[in-house]
């Protein structure tokens, strides 16, 4: 299999096989049930047999062994076409050929006796091509065998492949993003989308005290402590938050691991406290990541951009909510200039400490406008004064403390499922529990993702000042009616349509914290260019 991903494209395999990235997609499902279907149709005649081949340092799993005229023959099964030649005939695609060959060739080296040739069976247009192994094919194995172990060696992800219409049908397209790198590396290049606008999988939120998630065969069970279970199918669960004291069984959370579903804790006052995600190797992914920003130069370069879209975000959001309310546009001119003049010293700061400063100004005039952008409806127990957290102080904090909490648990989602190491970041620095590189990321969308949205909220009247919170001498937090609000908000607004500026496709906000991600891993393994170039419209 790794010598199929290696012909059909270098950096296929070192994903898959170095990185131990897998995805499987429709396709790769279809193909086990092709495969599942020949074992059960013909039984013993389809029988799979376990290769190892210390000599050529392969192991491998034939799909089928049988004696043609005497002779042992591998054969491969594919779901798919069939290559044509010149005159029409059927042949091999290089991949499978290689592939089969490698069977055929650990054969003859185990049993020690010749192998002449092994075959292919495309099961789409019913042919069956033969792959003789002779003396070049035995070269084209160690050739590829050579290549793999050199790849192996490699910290270097190797590029996307010149034809595009391989990522096409490539199951990895989303994670690997070959038109992404098309486009950092030719800014004319018309980007295609292969990274999928949406996801079909959700986040459970468990929230009832008391409440516990076990599981079922592959099923996820959430059982309150009062009222029927709930129960989720694993394969269409993304992540499960379990705020306040929830309980996860051991079996629930193995069944998380084995589904790629991340768990994440947070407290019931809307603080984050840890992340779990099954993971393979991340080892090259984190090396790179290291290695990049143990550079300053390199770590300036990408706070800058974040600051200033974070900034240009927060002004855009300003003109944006005040068009046409000529009274707020005047209440704001002044904050609304010092959020400019932030951004304009941002652009030439020349440390991040510098850059720090220049942020944390745009955020406190930001916030100093916040408040004109109210409706007069709001009612005075949810009005903004200023900013206060670890505990809220008031209602308005407190929504915004829990938002950002669900926000911080979407990022770190992401950047666990990217693998990278969410405690190594480029711009905030290691102070509190929180990882700073989730805290990094985060400023990208907290204005689209939650500022908004509560803000739009508030002006609809949805909160109540009774219902929705609980509120004590030292503190205010969400209550349970409260939390459900803030969930069912938030999650609403990562299903959204938004349209990438530079790539040119819409996605979900879901999808572009995940693509931003990627973006930024792209940035220290040679794809520059495309992190933090999202901005509001
Ligand atoms: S998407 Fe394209 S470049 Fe990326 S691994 Fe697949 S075939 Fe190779």
């Amino acid at each position: 299999m790794a010598l199929h991903a290696l012909a059909y494209c270098p950096r296929l395999f070192y994903l898959e096989e170095v990185e131990e990235i897998r995805v499987a997609d429709d396709r790769v499902y279809a193909g086990r049930e092709l495969h599942a279907s020949l074992e059960a149709e013909e039984e013993g005649a389809w029988e799979s047999t376990e290769l190892v081949c210390p000599g050529l340092g392969l192991t491998g799993r034939l799909d089928c062994l049988r004696r043609r005229d005497g002779s042992l023959v591998p054969y491969e099964h594919k779901r798919g076409r069939c290559r044509r030649g010149e005159g029409n005939e059927p042949t091999a695609w290089v991949s499978d050929r290689i592939q089969v060959a490698a069977y055929a060739f650990m054969l003859e080296e185990s049993l020690a006796q010749a192998v002449p040739e092994g075959r292919i069976r495309y099961h789409q247009d019913g042919v069956t091509v033969r792959v003789p192994l002779d003396e070049a094919a035995r070269q084209e194995v160690r050739t590829a065998v050579a290549t793999a172990r050199r790849l192996r060696e490699s910290l270097e992800r190797p590029p996307v492949a010149d034809n595009e219409n391989l990522c096409v049908h490539c199951s990895l397209a989303p994670v690997c993003l070959p038109e992404e790198a098309r486009r950092a590396r030719h800014p004319d290049h018309e980007t295609v989308r292969l990274f999928p606008e949406a996801r079909d999988r959700t986040t459970v939120h468990v929230l009832a005290s008391g409440a516990a998630v076990g599981r079922s065969g592959d099923t996820l069970v959430v059982r309150p402590r009062d009222g029927p279970p709930t129960t989720y199918p694993a394969r269409e669960v993304l992540a499960i938050v379990l705020h306040g004291f929830a309980q996860v069984s051991t079996q629930a959370l193995r069944l998380c691991t084995f589904h790629d579903i991340s768990v994440h804790w947070v407290t019931a006052g809307g603080r984050y406290v840890a992340g779990l995600a099954a993971g393979p190797s991340q080892v090259h992914r984190r090396l790179r990541q290291y290695a990049a920003l143990a550079q300053e130069p390199v770590r300036l370069r990408l706070a800058r951009a974040l600051a200033m879209a974070k900034i240009e975000g927060q002004v855009r959001y300003l003109l944006r909510a005040t068009r046409g309310n000529a009274a707020a546009r005047a209440a704001i001119v002044t904050p609304l200039r010092q959020v400019r003049e932030a951004l304009h010293a941002a652009a030439g700061a020349a440390s991040r400490e510098a850059l720090r400063g220049h942020e944390g100004e745009a955020a406190r005039r930001y916030f100093a406008c916040l408040e004109h952008l109210l409706a007069e409806t709001v009612p005075d127990d949810l009005r903004f004064s200023r900013r206060s957290r670890r505990p809220p102080q008031d209602r308005f904090n407190a929504l915004l403390g829990f938002g950002y909490a669900l926000l911080q648990t979407a990022v770190m989602r992401a950047v666990l499922a990217v693998g990278l190491e969410p405690a190594l970041g480029f711009f905030h620095t290691p102070r509190s529990a929180a990882h700073p590189l989730v805290l990094d990321l985060m400023e990208l969308f907290r204005v689209p993702l939650w500022d908004m949205v509560l803000m739009a909220s508030l002006n609809r009247g949805q909160w109540k000042p009774g219902e929705d919170f609980d509120v004590s001498r030292t503190k205010v937090w969400l209550s349970d009616a409260g939390r459900r609000k803030a969930i069912q908000l938030f999650e609403g607004r990562l299903q959204e349509a938004w349209k990438h500026p530079v790539l040119g496709y819409s996605l979900t906000y879901d999808r572009a914290i995940e693509l931003e991600v990627r973006l930024l891993e792209k940035e220290w393994s040679g794809e520059p260019g495309l992190f933090a170039r999202m901005r509001l419209r």
